[in-house]
């Protein structure tokens, strides 16, 4: 059984000029007790999941001790919060305990939960329970259904207590990742003014995940492109899965374009385009359908602070491209949806229609995609119009529907529809991450019951796949999980 004690730990962050982190060892939480963990994540380490149950490692992702390979550090960063500049972010609760090298990829071991830090400002340094399920649950569903994202190991729960509006329970996470490097970073060092400090982030960044631009001449520009190509891209992963994520802030951005930092994030259900899941966000800036532009607005932030290392004019022209990059994108992933074949700019109006009709009938977003493959079938139509407030506007779609399908070039044989259907299951998940199912799990993690946390995260571990002993997770949400708030205080 490969442990906690025999991964292939090296020090390489440690290597940057220390004004970029602080040393600093975990404060632990009582009475360590696992919640679930990830056998897909333990594996990116090397590690076996069984190896977790252990009181070692227990007592080690908890917080009460550290190896003597591990070097725990917290990370100096700043950030747009809000559009507001805020110098004085940092890990303020959570830790790099320690990066692993597995398969020559490495992996940061990020301890959150770990009890103040120097950046830790009126904060406790501790997360509570829900809000480390959630974390949890969702980068594990995101995951499967290939959104690119940071990983989640393991939760831990605890005896000790933490107050928000109430007393809860103080809990760990480990978070694993190919870099905690944020956009929030490159701020720090060129809003300081720290020029040199910018430069040799960026040559570590370019070093780590992009060797291959070590000697080339531009390079901080085609890194800057690379990270517009792949913030684009998880843009349209977002939009196209129903994904909010609701505090879009550059120290939440990932320099490697991986869903970052879950808040009060929601897997939308009704389509809703001007939905806002932070309930703190008074203003909408971080609705569902402003993402694109945040992220664009936040790539210019980034870019501002790279200023010193390129030339203005041609990062200028790299945002420029932005809306192209997350259009073709977008189409290319609604297409799959619809079960189209042709390029990614064949169908965009009708798409544009089919999202109107799915707001304007109130219709389940995931739901609805998952029902399309079997839209011809007069009973699967029925049971799909059954949930429209404007049947005729559905109906007046569907033939449009049809008509696109004829122009995509499908043949309505029973081989191709059976050829469509399969192509569709594996891009429409049956299981999502409804806040009502988050909800209840965490519910029953909360009075000391883990299995329906551990049989969500099972379930959502596969999201594409039929699982008919589990219907009850692909179910429409009850009224009183429909317009759930979540707290931001966790
Ligand atoms: P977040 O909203 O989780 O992205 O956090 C924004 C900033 O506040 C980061 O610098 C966090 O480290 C810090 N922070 C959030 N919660 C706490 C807490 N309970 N204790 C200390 N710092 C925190
Ligand atoms: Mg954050």
């Amino acid at each position: 059984m490969t442990t906690l004690l025999d991964l292939n730990y090296v020090l390489r962050f440690q290597s940057l000029p220390s004004e970029l982190y602080s040393n600093v060892l975990p404060q632990g939480i009582n009475n360590p007790k696992l919640v679930v963990s990830s056998h897909s994540t333990a594996s990116l380490l090397g590690l076996d999941s069984i190896a977790l149950e252990t009181q070692e490692s227990l007592k080690l992702l908890s917080g009460q001790g550290v190896l003597s390979t591990w070097q725990s550090i917290a990370m100096k960063y700043t950030g747009h919060q809000f559009a507001q500049y805020n110098p004085n972010l940092g890990d303020g609760r959570g830790l790099l305990l320690a990066q692993v090298e597995h398969k020559n990829i490495t992996w940061d071991m990020h301890l959150k939960g770990a009890g103040a830090t120097p950046y830790s400002r009126q904060g406790d340094g501790r997360a509570v329970l829900r809000s480390s399920i959630r974390e949890f649950l969702a980068s594990e569903a995101l995951a499967a259904l290939n959104v690119p994202t940071t990983r989640a190991l393991c939760v831990i729960d605890s005896d000790s207590p933490v107050y928000r509006e109430q007393q809860e329970t103080a809990a760990t996470l480990v978070r694993v990742a190919q870099s905690h490097i944020r956009f929030g970073h490159f701020e720090f060092c060129s809003f300081s003014n720290k020029p040199e400090l910018l430069k040799t982030l960026c040559d570590y960044v370019i070093h780590e995940h992009y060797p291959e631009l070590d000697n080339e001449p531009q390079k901080y520009l085609v890194f800057f492109k690379n990270t517009l190509q792949k913030t684009a891209e998880l843009m349209a992963h977002w939009q196209s899965i129903g994904f909010a994520h609701g505090v879009m802030n550059t120290d939440n951005m990932s320099i490697l374009g991986d869903t970052f930092d879950f808040g009060p994030f929601a897997f939308m259900d009704e389509y809703e385009p001007s939905f806002i899941c932070n309930h703190s966000d008074y203003q909408g800036r971080y609705a569902f359908n402003q993402q694109p532009n945040i992220a664009n607005w936040n790539l210019s932030v980034l870019a501002q602070a790279l200023l010193p290392l390129t030339n203005k004019e041609d990062l200028m022209q790299q945002l420029e491209s932005f809306s192209d990059y997350f259009k073709e994108s977008f189409f290319t992933k609604m297409n799959a949806k619809f079960g189209f074949i042709c390029a990614f700019d064949s169908h965009q109006d009708f798409i544009d229609d089919s999202l109107k009709m799915l707001a304007s009938c109130k219709l389940d977003y995931s739901y609805f995609f998952r029902k399309l493959n079997n839209i011809h079938i007069e009973s699967v139509r029925q049971e799909i119009r059954n949930h429209c407030l404007d049947i005729n506007l559905f109906d007046r779609w569907y033939t449009q529907y049809e008509q696109a399908l004829v122009k995509d070039g499908q043949v309505p044989d029973e081989a191709s529809q059976i050829k469509r259907k399969n192509n569709m299951d594996n891009v429409n998940p049956k299981y999502i991450l409804r806040n009502y199912l988050a909800q209840n799990a965490i519910l029953a993690a909360q009075l000391g019951d883990y299995s329906q946390v551990q049989t969500l995260h099972n379930v959502l571990s596969k999201p594409f796949d039929e699982q008919p002993e589990f219907e009850e997770y692909a179910q429409l949400p009850p009224d009183w999980g429909k317009k759930l708030e979540i707290s931001c205080s966790s």
